[in-house]
């Protein structure tokens, strides 16, 4: 799709004042080339909190312009995907909801893959988690008697609510964790994630859950899948090494960092997970796919 790229490098390079910046123009357009979709992590790389990041709005429009396909893949499972993209519009972002894919969503759109309808769950999680594994009637709300427990971050956590998954799973449940980040940054600093609620459980059962959200595959899979195309035809963009590059490396797609987040060039050096690229900003990106229609 983006094939058109490499041909025009050359020609380019010549306008190039900055020879740094030819040649990550370069690498950039050849990978471009190479791709058929891109996948894009949210907080650090399209937004900061409530703060769009610098080419972020520009890159979305340009993509939906040229109808190369996207979606946005993020761990978070705090909001649903109607919820994010009302945030997104709000950053100057037009994203439709079912181009979104929350840990929620990917832990569904998993589990139904996985268990027949009727089957018991209990949820140990927000409300956008429990309207994403019961709102189309497929899974049956349970308690301590249920067959799989599915576990998310949760602000209103109760001693109760780890009693029940742990009785369930210590019975004999299978348990998911929707993804296993520790901490979760929010404007009070880093608070409980769901890795730590992960950490509650595993101290009370002994056991270990599946986990979804990135550095697994699984929801790099699920992204290529409803790009529609293979996950080596797709670019996966994050500001996390240990998440982002991981999953995009184990899902067997070409990765890109974008350093306006978590990891930085210091991180980069001492990481044995490396990227296929690295660029500063969003800005990069759109430069290179502007060069590359031309
Ligand atoms: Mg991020």
């Amino acid at each position: 799709m983006l094939g058109g790229c490499t041909k025009v490098v050359k020609r380019e390079e010549a306008r190039n004042s900055s020879a740094m910046t030819s040649l990550v123009n370069e690498q950039l357009r050849d990978l471009l080339a190479r791709i058929r979709g891109i996948a894009f992590d949210m907080d650090g790389v399209l937004y900061r909190g409530d703060q769009p990041l610098p080419g972020a709005a520009e890159l979305v429009a340009s993509l939906s312009a040229r109808g190369i396909p996207f979606v946005m893949v993020t761990n978070n499972a705090t909001k649903t995907p109607e919820e994010y993209a009302e945030k997104l519009a709000r950053l100057g972002m037009e994203v439709p909801a079912d181009r979104i894919v929350t840990s929620a969503i990917a832990t569904r759109d998993w589990m139904r893959q996985q268990y027949p309808a009727g089957t018991r769950v209990y949820v140990l999680g927000m409300a956008a988690l429990e309207r994403a594994i019961y709102a189309d009637g497929w899974f049956v709300p349970a308690g301590r008697e249920a067959e799989v427990v599915v576990n998310g971050a949760d602000f209103t956590l109760t001693y109760e609510k780890l009693k029940i998954a742990t009785l369930a799973i210590r019975r004999g449940a299978e348990w998911i964790a929707t993804n296993a980040d520790r901490t979760f940054p929010s404007e009070e600093g880093l608070i409980p994630g769901a890795g730590a609620i992960v950490a509650a459980l595993q101290a009370a059962t002994d056991r270990t859950p599946i986990v979804i959200g990135k550095p697994e595959p699984a929801m790099l899979f699920r992204a290529a899948e409803l790009l529609g195309i293979e996950p080596r035809e797709m670019l996966m963009i994050g500001d996390r090494l240990d998440t982002d590059v991981l999953a995009g490396r184990r899902a067997g797609a070409l990765t890109a960092l974008v350093l306006t987040g978590v990891s930085t060039r210091d991180d980069l050096e001492r990481s044995s997970v490396q990227p296929d690229m690295v660029v500063a900003d969003l800005r990069v990106v759109l430069e290179a796919l502007w060069s590359c229609a031309q």
